[in-house]
């Protein structure tokens, strides 16, 4: 039988090579653009034409190449960014193995023009599918442009496969605004079908994502920086209350290469866990960098994907100082978008171990309060409503409170000892009513103001469990007769490890076997009905924040028990419970926004009010 082995021609491997590189036109514009800041190009413009299915066109003004090399760079592995393997790890520019140049000959018409500032001449050079159909000197500028036309010629596949003109340019613009957001100091220019798109001078990263995103975003961000020995982390945040419920702006990079890496992410997203709803996203524009020997980028043709060596080390760390820079944020009057955070944020000196900043909360702030002295806008505003959160007026309401003798009442006090009032109500009680038992509806200086229940007991309880975690354990009644409770052999073993937690929390559990515990007290002063479903239930969201590294122990342990109980909560009968369940939110850090991220407040002004009659 003959041989049937053979190796494939370099036109066809191309070929192949470019399915993994060059998936749409938004990727040839990755690769040119990524080549042309390589190149040390000031300025860069790119061309494109109907979606880049016709012309992609990239012109800079950087290093240019000889004639030699004009002919080389479509070879592949023909690189001048690397020598050795090692290198890989070495690397401080965007390429890495010399493929993308040769995967575009290979499925485009590509036209290079090229000059070095210390030749006369140019060089031109025509390529399709691979096959080189002209190479001679030409007088051109210095640098280089290089076009490339009918992408996919060759490859009807991949061209029946790309999207609409829109989505394949905004997949464009995509690519663009994440080379030129880590090039502030480069001027960069996208022109589509023969107009300006965008055009960025030179500038930092706080007026480029202006110049990119818009002039909203101005007061938007939030500068975030933090340096070591062994990694520096910068850039901008955006405050919680403009995190969006769609997909946002959020850039990611590391040593200046956009990369996607879901476990930064969610350090970052993390971080505002208890300051922004469920589901909603934070924009943010961080660069990490980072020793490139403590990266591999060479787990992906298109060097979106990296590895981390310590990773956990850098989510940690990149965690604490988002964190950090949230607390700042509270405690900053007005943002003012030029201030620079390198200034008063303390950097860590080298060697110096990592802890897990705390948020901070300014205790003195209350927006229950008129004059209260920090304007945070992330307390002040309603989260998502339009609306700001006027407080004037609550104070009137807290000193009608103090003559009331409910201060010293818990809420679960409230549920069941607070007599009805049975008094004719005073002129302040009509202000206070609950709907369905879910909203307090209340009139507060001429506002109408709506309590989310649930949510503010949320927020009560989370605060009331981690001071009995910290310092104030929550007393324990004894059972006459204890509930048993199973669990899974996992959850069990979760359990024994947080038997200290829980008794601080008022719930004293005894092993019975692996599996089965008796529950011999409860909190103090509540009735619980269902207590397998309570701890049950307490594991499960336990164990999910640890899956998604929730803060430290106690914050997790009171927030799942809060999660739990929010949603047991009995009535609010009379004008003195809803007092009563009022005062203790005002007393919480923060009373805007529960644990898990959901609104508490949401109020109108008359005038929003009037604008549902304008119809
Ligand atoms: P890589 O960037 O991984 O080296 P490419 O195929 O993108 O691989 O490019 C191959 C080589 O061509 C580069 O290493 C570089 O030397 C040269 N090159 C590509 N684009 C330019 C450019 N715009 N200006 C100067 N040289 C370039
Ligand atoms: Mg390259």
């Amino acid at each position: 039988m003959s041989d049937i082995i053979h190796l494939l021609p370099d036109a066809v491997a191309n070929q192949i090579a470019a399915g993994e590189v060059i998936q749409r036109p938004a990727s040839v514009v990755k690769e040119l653009l990524e080549n042309a800041v390589d190149a040390g190009a000031n300025n860069i413009q790119l061309i494109v034409k109907d979606a880049g299915r016709t012309l992609i066109q990239v012109v800079d003004d950087g290093k240019g190449m000889s004639f030699k090399d004009a002919r080389l760079c479509f070879e592949r592995h023909a690189t001048s960014k690397l020598n050795t393997a090692d290198d890989l790890f070495r690397l401080t520019t965007k390429g890495f193995r010399g493929e993308a140049l040769a995967s575009i000959a290979a499925i485009a018409h590509v036209e290079l023009k090229t000059k070095m500032a210390d030749e006369n001449t140019g060089t031109q050079l025509l390529i399709e599918g691979s096959e080189v159909k002209e190479h001679t000197m030409t007088a051109c500028n210095d640098g280089t442009s290089i076009s490339v036309k009918n992408l996919f010629f060759n490859v009807p596949a991949r061209r029946n496969f790309l999207k609409s003109d829109s989505v394949e340019f905004s997949h464009i613009e995509e690519e663009f605004y994440r080379v030129s957001l880590t090039h502030c100091n480069l001027s960069f220019s996208l022109f589509h079908n023969g107009k300006a798109v965008l055009q960025l001078k030179p500038s930092n990263l706080k007026i480029r994502i202006v110049s990119v995103f818009g002039d909203h975003f101005k007061d938007k961000l939030y500068p975030i920086e933090q340096n070591t020995d062994f990694m520096n982390i910068s850039g901008f945040i955006a405050k919680p209350e403009n995190a969006k419920k769609k997909k946002s702006e959020q850039y990611m990079f590391i040593n200046n290469r956009y990369v996607r890496h879901p476990l930064l992410n969610f350090a970052v997203e993390n971080a505002y866990s208890e300051l922004i709803p469920d589901g909603y996203k934070p924009a943010y524009f961080i660069n990490i960098d980072v020793d490139p020997s403590t990266i591999d980028i060479n787990i992906s043709p298109t060097k979106v994907e990296v590895k981390l060596q310590d990773e956990r080390l850098v989510y940690g760390f990149l965690n604490s100082t988002v964190k950090k820079s949230i607390g700042q944020m509270a405690l900053t009057p007005q943002i003012d978008f030029d201030y620079e955070p390198g200034m008063d944020v303390t950097n860590l000196p080298p060697g110096t171990a990592l802890r897990q900043p705390e948020v901070r909360h300014d205790p003195n702030y209350n927006p229950f309060h008129s004059q209260s002295s920090c304007g945070s806008s992330m307390h002040k505003s309603s989260m998502s409503g339009s609306t700001k959160f006027d407080t004037s007026g609550w104070s009137d309401f807290l000193k009608g409170l103090q003559t009331e003798n409910v201060e010293s009442k818990s809420v679960e006090n409230l549920k069941f000892d607070l007599p009805e009032s049975t008094n004719e109500p005073d002129v302040e009680d009509y202000k206070f009513i609950t709907i369905d038992n879910k909203f307090i509806v209340a009139q507060i200086n001429n506002n109408l103001t709506l309590v989310h229940i649930a949510n503010a007991y949320e927020r009560i309880l989370y605060e009331k469990y981690l001071s009995a975690l910290q310092s104030k354990p929550i007393g324990v009644q004894q059972s006459l007769f204890p509930e048993t409770i199973t669990l899974t052999a996992a959850k069990a073993e979760m359990l024994n490890d947080l038997k200290p937690e829980l008794q601080s929390l008022g719930y004293e559990l005894e092993s019975i076997d692996a599996t089965h515990f008796a529950v011999n007290g409860t909190p103090d002063g509540e009735t619980e009905d269902n207590l397998q479903d309570v701890i049950d239930s307490f594991l499960e969201s336990y164990r999910t924040n640890i899956f998604l590294h929730h803060s430290g122990k106690n914050e997790n342990a009171a927030m799942s028990l809060a999660k739990q109980k929010c949603h047991r909560f009995t009535f609010l009968n009379s004008t003195l419970e809803i007092k009563g369940f009022l005062r203790q939110l005002m007393e919480c850090q923060i009373q805007n926004v529960s644990p898990s991220g959901k609104k508490i407040i949401h109020q109108w002004a008359p005038t929003d009010l009037l604008s549902l009659f304008d119809k």
